[in-house]
């Protein structure tokens, strides 16, 4: 599978090849401030799945690594984790819609009042705290 993405604007683009390790959504604050939404969907890829292009304005926070967004637009487009082996790909970057499913959701505590969890997917209090990459359900 090969899928693309990119900003509003257009001036940032990624193409991730093959499959994600896990597919989430998260409700912390730093989440939620950085794309001024309630919540985050993402995608994690290996880092070697993911090919980038355009230049970009970086945020580095301790929690979430570096984040990259697009100086023109101010799109979210990816995250690089501290390691450097996973890219974050926010789900509605992506071109086609509906690619993904969550499995998991983490910060579950700072989910909207109004918001249900989603039926059949790991909450979690805080981050996610799996053994290894993927989910249960995910392969690798
Ligand atoms: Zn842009
Ligand atoms: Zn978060």
């Amino acid at each position: 599978m090969k899928l693309e993405g990119g900003c509003a604007c257009g001036a940032v683009r990624f193409v991730a090849e093959g499959t994600p390790w896990r597919v989430g959504l998260c409700h912390c604050m730093t989440c939620r401030k950085l794309g001024g939404s309630v919540f985050n969907a993402f995608a994690i890829y290996p880092r070697a799945a993911v090919r980038m292009t355009g230049t970009t304005a970086i945020w580095r926070s301790s929690e979430r690594g570096r984040q990259h967004f697009c100086p023109a637009c101010g799109g979210q487009v990816f995250a690089l984790d501290a390691g450097g082996d996973e890219a974050e790909l926010p789900l509605g970057a992506f071109d086609e819609p509906d690619r993904f499913r969550p499995t998991y959701e983490g910060f579950v505590g700072r989910r909207e009042s109004w918001l249900p969890p989603l039926p059949g997917v790991r909450q979690y209090a805080g981050n996610r705290e799996g053994p290894g990459r993927t989910e249960p359900g995910t392969t690798e």
